[in-house]
């Protein structure tokens, strides 16, 4: 087989991604790095002493070890960390992109001030002491004006220090509205709450699983924490582990699988209750904790005599193979074949969260997928789902808000997640957008750090109106992104290698870890630890402000927050609670029944306790005027393309291929026959539209897809960064605009109805 040079980096994305056994990633390093010396700002190594530092990559939310290799005081090498519980000296492609991010021109070199139209690039610099007195004066004036829960910031996270310290800062100001970008971890904790009444993060003991049913889930294109994944994946083959792959099209993971699944899009959940519904007919189910440690399996009457139907008759009803195969379009075969086989198995694991799980998606998927793992009593057990207790270190003194702090508090926040309408929601930035869109007292000033909304959230047109009637937006990113090219004030924060910051609990991972992220070289530009821009706001501001937040930098917070844990963390760069076990069957359950509930309770009170809960188990199809967009519309998610905050290096731009991006041009990915129904062949021109929006684009024929379906990359389309990533390909949040789940408030939209017409 003839294996050109951009073949050669396509493969080797896929097999490197997750170790560093495999000498691939260093031979794409190297073969990068001669392509890159026609670079005018290729960083040159100086000579020097060479050592390494242990630091925790945060470039995504897997918290890989790292060490980096320094030679005098420049970076010039990072590997990961040997030993690490998470990536044991395995790294990811963007992982080993992060010089990149230190010394490309992407970054935004020092505060700046916007001088012309919004979004038009003309800045004025300005300095911190100047900026920080404009924010806390604009800041200031809010709160005379008694409204202080007009400020709303915007965190790309809501785990350790920094977090909890904007928290802090927004209850002495006086707003409930810390924001966050969404995530299928959003999903999960909610379903831990409901089905086990507990406040705990979803943790996969996926080591010890010995089968593997993945409904979506990208386990090797870069869900939960990526590195582990592949590493994972390497353990379940050598030990013969079969993973199966539950998804509409062949990704990277679904090719790596044993089997895989094709599903209509949006119907996972149904079949995660068709293997349900042969387990329970079949007697397969784990009597012991179904039996013993349930509530809500079987149908039941509350005290007012109101009868509920049962998960086991929902399932049995609703979910016979047949029925399964006709909604989701698998064999029913295949079917019973894995049902069996996962009754078989004596820990088998069940997962989801689509791709790489940055869309939240219906409660009743992960519900029905998680009551899967509960008929296997695969619940804080070997190989099975642990509810791991999200961590205690931030322990600080109460706020105490003063009068204006305590009257903004009370008008909750801006997402109504929490209120009455979304009880079972923490965050819902969602419905920003649509909020915002609604009038009346919206934002008046949004601070945004580690996020980058403008290109992220779905429906970016709406969300750019939205933000273009707040009043001030201020951006702390590093980088000249989206939301920091449409912000009036630029307050820099120095990337994840000049400053310090604690990763507590990366993605999935079943056991407590913290890792710290170190400086591993001084600042390079004229920025700013956000956190120190916090504190010097909040002094400026002096009262309750002030006195809330009163350590002398963000590093003495730190030290003082992980008190004893700090030396050990500085030394060896993370913690490792390796003996942890989640909590046995007998305690682990803090529901009103204190049971595993299959139909929980306070669903069922959420419809006033007449109706039934059992509907939230209700699959997520794409709904749509069928008639009108006829295919439907999926993303596709790879460890080539970022799509949160940081834009994709140059590095990995190189390794996108000719069948997603030639040129400026985007590539969609259609089924043969649905093309040559269209007329279409492999390079058309086309129109792709979605009620949202319209974008030109090129047609790949691709037999790994379903007929009848679009596949479109995430993360291209970036209207800024750099000229090795703006204005190529199109952003495919432009065409999906957000879909409300009825349960939660979650957002579903993995995918649209799309029309495809040749041009
Ligand atoms: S998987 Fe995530 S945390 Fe690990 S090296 Fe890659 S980007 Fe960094």
């Amino acid at each position: 087989m003839k294996i050109d040079r951009r073949s050669f980096l396509s493969l080797g994305i896929g097999a490197a991604a997750g170790t560093a056994l495999s000498p691939l990633p260093w031979k794409i390093t190297d073969d990068l790095s001669i392509w890159t010396q026609m670079w005018p700002w290729t960083p040159v190594p100086q000579d020097g002493e060479v050592s390494t530092v242990s630091s925790v990559c945060t470039l995504c939310p897997g918290g890989c070890g790292i060490s980096v290799r320094k030679a005098g005081e420049r970076a010039v090498k990072i590997e990961g960390l040997a030993g690490h519980p998470v990536n044991d000296g395995g790294i990811c492609i963007l992982g080993l992109s992060g010089l990149q991010m230190l010394y490309g021109p992407t970054r935004v070199r020092g505060p700046l001030k916007r001088v012309g139209e919004r979004g038009a690039g003309q800045w004025q610099a300005i300095t911190w002491e100047k900026a920080i007195e404009e924010l806390a004066g604009r800041l200031g004036e809010l709160r005379s004006k008694g409204q202080p829960q007009r400020l709303a910031w915007l965190c790309g996270y809501d785990r350790g220090t920094f977090p909890a310290l904007i928290q802090r800062f927004l209850t002495a100001y006086g707003s409930a509205n810390f924001l966050r970008p969404p995530s299928v971890a959003d999903t999960y904790q909610t379903t831990l709450k409901l089905m086990q009444g507990v406040d705990a993060l979803p943790g996969f003991d996926l080591e010890s699983a010995d089968y593997v049913v993945s409904f979506g889930a990208g386990l090797l294109d870069g869900w939960g924490a990526p590195v582990r994944m592949f590493r994972a994946h390497s353990a379940w083959r050598e030990a013969g582990v079969p993973l199966v792959q539950v998804e509409p099209r062949l990704s990277n993971t679904a090719a790596k699988a044993d089997r895989w699944l094709p599903v209509a899009p949006g119907t996972e959940a149904a079949l995660a209750l068709g293997i349900a519904h042969l387990l329970i007919k079949e007697g397969k189910v784990r009597g012991e904790f179904v039996n013993g440690y349930t509530f809500g399996y079987e149908s039941w009457s509350d005290a007012q005599g109101n009868l509920h139907k049962g998960f086991k008759q929902l399932v049995l009803e609703g979910y016979a193979p047949e029925a399964v195969a006709a909604i989701t379009g698998i064999d029913t075969a295949a079917i019973v074949e894995v049902a069996q086989r996962f009754a078989a198995a004596k820990r088998p694991l069940a997962l989801c969260g689509r791709g790489q799980g940055v869309t939240p998606g219906s409660l009743g998927e992960v519900m029905a997928v998680h009551a899967l793992n509960a008929l296997a009593g695969n619940i804080n057990r070997p190989g099975g789902v642990w509810a791991l207790p999200a961590p205690d270190y931030i322990q600080w003194d109460e706020v105490r808000p003063d009068d204006v702090a305590a009257k903004g508090l009370q008008q909750g926040r801006i997402d109504g997640a929490g209120s009455e309408s979304y009880p079972f929601a923490r965050q819902l930035t969602n419905r920003l957008p649509a909020v915002l869109s609604g009038g009346g007292d919206g934002i008046e000033v949004l601070l945004v750090s580690e996020a980058n909304p403008l290109y992220s959230l779905n429906d970016t047109q709406t969300v750019r109106k939205a933000v273009q009637k707040i009043p001030l937006v201020v951006s702390f990113s590093s980088f000249m992104d989206e939301t920091a090219a449409f912000a009036d004030l630029l307050l820099p924060n120095h990337v994840y290698l000049e400053r310090y910051e604690d990763v507590p609990a990366p993605a999935g991972m079943p056991r407590p870890l913290i890792g710290l992220a170190k400086p591993v070289v001084p600042p390079q530009l004229d920025t700013r630890h956000s956190g120190d821009v916090l504190l010097a706001l909040a002094k400026r501001m002096g009262g309750s402000l002030a006195e809330a937040l009163a350590w002398e930098s963000y590093e003495t917070c730190l030290k003082e927050t992980l008190g004893e844990q700090w030396d050990p963390l500085v030394q060896s760069g993370y913690l490792f609670d390796e003996g942890f076990k989640p909590a046995p069957w007998y305690g682990a359950f803090e529901t009103p029944s204190g049971k595993f509930e299959f139909s929980p309770t306070a669903l069922s009170a959420k419809s006033g306790g007449e109706g039934n809960p059992v509907p939230a188990y209700t699959p997520a199809a794409i709904e749509g005027d069928a008639g009108n967009f006829p295919l439907l519309l999926i993303p596709v998610e790879q460890m080539r393309l970022t799509s949160g905050y940081a834009g994709t290096p140059p590095f990995l731009m190189k390794t996108v291929p000719d069948t997603i991006l030639q040129g400026k041009e985007l590539l969609v990915e259609i089924n043969p026959k649905s093309a040559a129904a269209l007329g279409l062949s492999e390079g058309s021109r086309a129109m792709l539209a979605t009620p949202h929006g319209e974008i030109a684009v090129r047609v790949h024929l691709f037999e790994g897809l379903l007929p009848g379906v679009v596949a479109m990359s995430r993360g291209l389309g970036h209207t800024a960064y750099d000229s090795y990533l703006a204005d190529k390909g199109s952003n495919l949040h432009a065409l999906i605009a957000p879909v409300e789940d009825p349960a939660s408030g979650f957002d579903t939209a993995w995918g649209i109805r799309a029309k495809l017409s040749k041009v």
